[in-house]
């Protein structure tokens, strides 16, 4: 059987980059890379489609399927309700694809409880005033909102210490080449290669045995 998969989950300030961020890394290493889709109550924001960025859901559609067990885990966001559905995620990491998750801080903790191999990653912009001005930029969001996830934002960096990776987002390009390294440079851990090294040592004896 192949190696599983990595279990990547990818936080950060909303407007730090990170839906950007995923987008590249996807079309720069096709087939590599698995990127969930979340469910949300949200609504869709201009140009985003069911099915591709989110599920978009209803409320009562939304605590169904938390009835049913179908999410990894969930969270409320600024008023609205997001969450991981289960199926994807296993099955991709089964086969062996590395699959992330682009999700907030309390999810991202569940994540690491349930799946303790998971790698956290913490995108930031370089500064604060960089922050609210790709939030004003992308245009997506009234000022009541923005000033909502500015505010989520403080309380945010203040659990920055439980993830494994700090990554400043400036130049988008070197960022989408530091994921990329980590993520793949987390295949060499000992602890990921445990089948492996056991064949090897196996394979050893089959030598010493022979003499
Ligand atoms: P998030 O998914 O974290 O909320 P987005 O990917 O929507 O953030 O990015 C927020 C805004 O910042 C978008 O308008 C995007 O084009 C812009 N942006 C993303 N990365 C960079 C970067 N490295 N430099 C400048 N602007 C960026
Ligand atoms: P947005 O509305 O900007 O798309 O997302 C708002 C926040 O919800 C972001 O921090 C995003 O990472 C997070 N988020 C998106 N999907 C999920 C999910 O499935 N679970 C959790 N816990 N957070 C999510």
């Amino acid at each position: 059987m192949g190696e599983r998969g990595i279990l990547t989950v990818v936080s950060g300030f909303s407007g730090s980059g990170k839906g950007t961020i995923m987008k590249e890394l996807l079309k720069k290493y096709p087939g590599q890379y698995a990127l969930s889709i979340s469910a949300t109550t949200r609504d869709p924001r201009p140009g985003e489609e069911n099915g591709r960025e989110y599920f978009f859901k209803t409320t009562e559609e939304f605590e169904q399927m938390i009835a049913e067990d179908a999410l990894i885990e969930y969270a409320q966001y600024v008023n609205h309700y997001y969450g991981t559905p289960r199926e994807y995620v296993e099955s991709q990491l089964s086969a062996g694809k590395d699959v992330i998750l682009e999700i907030e801080i309390q999810g991202a903790l569940k994540v690491k409880e349930r799946y303790p191999d998971t790698v956290l990653m913490f995108i930031s912009p370089p500064g604060a005033e960089e922050l609210k001005k790709r939030l004003v930029g992308r245009g997506t969001e009234t000022m009541d909102v923005i000033d909502a996830r500015l505010s989520r934002a403080v309380e945010e960096s203040l659990g920055i210490e439980n993830y494994d990776y700090f990554v400043i987002n400036d130049v988008l390009e070197n960022c989408v080449e530091e994921v990329h390294s980590i993520i793949q440079n987390e295949h060499s851990r000992v602890s990921r290669n445990i089948n492996l090294i056991n064949q090897i040592r196996e394979e050893l004896k089959g030598f010493s045995e022979g003499e």
